[in-house]
C-alpha cells in the first residue's frame, strides 16, 4: 500500500487555528519519529506562546455563534465526522501506526472506537435537558438552563492518537464548546488528519483548532492563564496532571483528568481459566500494554496458579514482535528509548529482589523501540513494578489465597482507575465490585472501554468522566432560574 504519510499533505503538517493552516509565528518545527525504525517521518510546526493564544482568540470569538447554532446541525456535523472518519479509517489507522508503532489491527480498533464518540455525541448533542419543577415551599418555579461552560483546552497524550482527542472533542463539540487540541509531541499527525477531516465536513473554522508543539509547559500554562479558556480536559500521567491542576486552579477552571493507572487483574479459582486467559491477554497486551488501564499486576488465586501461569506464558512467548505495518504483528515499537529503558530497568529491579522470569525480558539489539512479551513470576511485594505503570509488554503474576488478601493488596495504590475480575461466583464478583477503589471494573472480561460507558478513574486517577451521557454534562454548567410564581 502507499505511503501513510501521503494522506497528510505538508499543508495539513501546520498549526490548523481558524480557517487556517499556518506555520508557528517562529518559523520553527519538530520533527516526528517512526518509533519502529528511529525515522523521521514528518516535520510539524512548533508553536509558541504567541501561537496558542492565537488559537485561543480564534475559539473564543467562535464561540458564540457555535452555541447558537442548533443542536441537530452541530450533531450532523459530528455524523459526518464520524462517517468520514469509518470511511477513511485504513488511512488513519496506517497513520497512526506509523507515527504510535502499535499494530495496524489495533490501529484500526482505534479508528473505530474513536469515530464512535462523534456518532454517540452526535446522538446526545440533542438530548440536552434542563428542568422545571415547583420550589418545594411553592411560591416559585425552579428552572435550569444547561450553557457551554465555554472554550476548552485539550492535552492529549500518545499511545492512542485519535481516541483521546476524539473522546474529547466529540462531546464539547455536542455541548457547544470550542477547543483547542495540544496532542503529545510524539504523534501530533492523527489529531492534525482529523482537524483536517473535520474541516471538509464543514465544522466551522474556530471550533477545532489544533496546535503541535515541544514546548508543552509554556504553550499549556499561558492557555490555562488566560481567563477566556474556561476548560482543562487532559490524558496523561498523574504527575502532570498534577502540575495542571495547580494551574487551573488560579483561572478556577472546570477540569476533567483522566490520569495513569495500576490496574489489578484477579483470577479467582472458581473461573472460567478459558475466559480468564482471554481476557488476560487483552487486559494486558492491548496497545502493546502501553494503555492507562493495562492490567498492571495479576494476582492469581493460589489452587489455578500454576495452570493460568503456564498458559499465560505460552500465549505470551507466542506473540510476534515487529513493525506495526507488517502482516502478522501481534507487538509493535514501544514509543520511545526511555519507555524501553524505563520497563527494562523495572525488570531488572523484580528479578534483583527474587522474581522469575518466564518469558521475555531481554531487550533485543537493533533499530528501534521494542521490548518483547514477558511474563515474570515469584514477584515480590517491593518490586517497583507493582507500584509503577509499567506501559509496556510485562506481565508481573502473583499468587494468592484470600478475598481480603488480594482486595487489600489491589487497593494498596495511589491510583484508582479500572481493575479486573474473573470468577463464576456472583457474589463474589459483587463484593470485588464493591470494595474495589477503582473507577471501572471488567467482569469476566478484558476489554472495558466503550464509548457509551462512562471512563474515568477515582483516587489519583482523575476527575470526570469521558463517554456516556455524563461525558457531555463535562462541557455544560447550569445555570438556575427562580420564577416567581405564588
Ligand atoms: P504525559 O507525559 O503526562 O503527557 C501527556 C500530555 O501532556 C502530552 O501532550 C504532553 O506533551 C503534555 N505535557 C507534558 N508535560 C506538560 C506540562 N508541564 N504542561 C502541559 N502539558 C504537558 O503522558 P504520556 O506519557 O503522553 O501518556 C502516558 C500517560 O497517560 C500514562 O500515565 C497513562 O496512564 C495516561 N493515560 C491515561 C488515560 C486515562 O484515560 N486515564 C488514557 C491514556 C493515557 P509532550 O508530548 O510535548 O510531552
Amino acid at each position: 500500500m502507499s505511503d501513510p504519510m501521503n494522506v497528510l499533505v505538508p499543508e495539513h503538517r501546520r498549526l490548523r487555528i481558524g480557517d487556517a493552516w499556518r506555520d508557528a509565528a517562529s518559523g520553527a518545527t519538530f520533527v516526528v519519529e517512526d518509533p519502529a525504525t528511529g525515522k523521521t517521518i514528518a516535520e510539524v510546526a512548533d508553536a509558541d506562546v504567541v501561537d496558542g493564544l492565537a488559537a485561543l482568540d480564534v475559539a473564543s470569538k467562535a464561540m458564540a455563534e457555535w452555541a447558537a447554532t442548533p443542536p441537530r446541525k452541530r450533531s450532523e456535523l459530528l455524523t459526518a465526522t464520524y462517517r468520514a472518519l469509518t470511511e477513511r479509517s485504513e488511512e488513519v489507522a496506517r497513520l497512526i501506526t506509523l507515527e504510535m508503532g502499535k499494530p495496524l489491527a489495533e490501529a484500526r480498533g482505534e479508528v473505530a472506537y474513536g469515530a464512535e464518540f462523534f456518532r454517540w455525541f452526535a446522538e446526545e448533542a440533542v438530548r440536552v435537558e434542563g428542568r422545571y419543577n415547583t420550589a418545594p415551599a411553592g411560591g416559585y418555579r425552579i428552572l435550569t438552563v444547561p450553557r457551554p461552560v465555554g472554550p476548552c483546552v485539550f492535552v492529549t497524550p500518545w499511545n492512542f492518537p485519535l481516541a483521546m482527542g476524539a473522546r474529547k472533542i466529540a462531546p464539547a463539540l455536542a455541548a457547544g464548546c470550542t477547543t483547542i487540541t495540544k496532542p503529545a509531541a510524539q504523534t501530533p499527525l492523527t489529531m492534525l488528519f482529523l482537524a483536517r477531516i473535520m474541516e471538509e465536513v464543514g465544522v466551522p473554522p474556530g471550533v477545532v483548532n489544533v496546535v503541535t508543539t515541544k514546548r508543552a509547559g509554556e504553550v499549556v500554562s499561558a492557555l490555562l492563564a488566560d481567563r477566556r479558556t474556561r476548560k482543562l480536559s487532559f490524558t496523561g500521567s498523574t504527575e502532570v496532571g498534577r502540575v495542571l491542576l495547580r494551574q487551573a486552579a488560579d483561572n478556577v477552571l472546570r477540569t476533567s483528568m483522566e490520569l495513569g493507572g495500576n490496574a489489578a487483574l484477579i483470577v479467582c479459582a472458581d473461573a472460567d481459566l478459558d475466559v480468564a486467559l482471554d481476557g488476560a491477554m487483552v487486559a494486558k497486551m492491548r496497545n502493546i500494554g502501553e494503555s492507562c488501564i493495562a492490567a498492571n499486576r495479576i494476582y492469581v488465586e493460589e489452587p489455578v496458579r500454576e495452570e493460568f501461569t503456564a498458559r499465560f506464558a505460552k500465549r505470551m512467548g507466542a506473540l510476534s514482535v515487529g513493525h506495526g505495518l507488517d502482516d502478522g504483528v501481534d507487538v509493535g515499537a514501544l514509543i520511545d528509548e526511555a519507555s524501553v529503558t524505563k520497563i527494562d530497568e523495572l525488570v531488572a529491579d523484580a528479578v534483583n529482589r527474587g522474581a522469575r522470569v518466564l518469558v521475555g525480558g531481554e531487550r533485543p539489539d537493533g533499530p528501534g523501540h521494542f521490548y518483547p512479551p514477558t511474563v515474570l513470576v515469584d514477584v515480590p511485594e517491593d518490586a517497583r513494578m507493582l507500584e509503577a505503570e509499567i506501559f509496556g509488554p510485562v506481565a508481573p503474576i502473583i499468587s494468592f489465597t484470600s478475598d481480603d488478601e488480594v482486595m487489600a493488596k489491589a487497593n494498596d495504590t495511589e491510583h484508582g482507575l479500572a481493575g479486573y475480575v474473573f470468577t463464576r461466583d456472583l457474589q463474589r464478583a459483587l463484593r470485588f465490585a464493591e470494595g474495589l477503589e477503582t473507577g471501572m471494573l471488567g467482569i469476566n472480561r478484558g476489554l472495558i472501554s466503550d464509548p457509551s460507558a462512562p471512563f474515568g478513574g477515582v483516587k489519583q486517577s482523575g476527575i470526570g468522566k469521558e463517554g456516556s451521557h455524563e461525558g457531555i454534562l463535562e462541557y455544560l454548567d447550569v445555570t438556575y432560574a427562580a420564577i416567581d410564581l405564588p
